[in-house]
């Protein structure tokens, strides 16, 4: 099956776009929970972060670089990055993505 953040990243399904690199990519979440819900992705597929660690581990860290620099430029009052993994970890599409969430107060621990 079509990877669809593979298609995000070429071009073929657009996207609200905040920021890229040669390597990342960051865009807008089509169905936020929060003022800010981006999501950050290596342009090279990676099923999980599990995956993009062992694969690509410098553009793992991209990923959180972006994170951190996007919450600085929107002055957020802190932020929540998150990856998540499989099933049970609540990932739905399986390209690997960082969260990035801000702009509320978020609640802990998550449901
Ligand atoms: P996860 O459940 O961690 O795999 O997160 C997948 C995220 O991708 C969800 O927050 C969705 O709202 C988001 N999403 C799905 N399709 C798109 C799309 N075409 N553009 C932007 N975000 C999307
Ligand atoms: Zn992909």
């Amino acid at each position: 099956m079509k990877c669809l953040f593979c298609a995000i990243v070429n071009g073929e399904i657009p996207a609200d776009i905040v920021r890229q690199s040669d390597n990342v990519l960051a865009f807008n979440d089509i169905n936020p929970v929060a003022p800010t819900h981006i999501l950050i992705i290596p342009k090279i597929h990676s099923e999980n972060a599990a995956e993009l660690t062992l694969a690509n581990p410098e553009v793992l860290i991209e990923c959180f670089e972006m994170a951190a620099s996007i919450a600085k430029e929107r002055e957020l009052n802190g932020y929540r990055t998150v990856f998540n993994t499989g099933a049970d970890g609540g990932q739905s599409v399986f390209h690997a993505h960082l969260h990035l969430l801000g702009g509320r107060a978020l609640s802990w621990p998550p449901g």
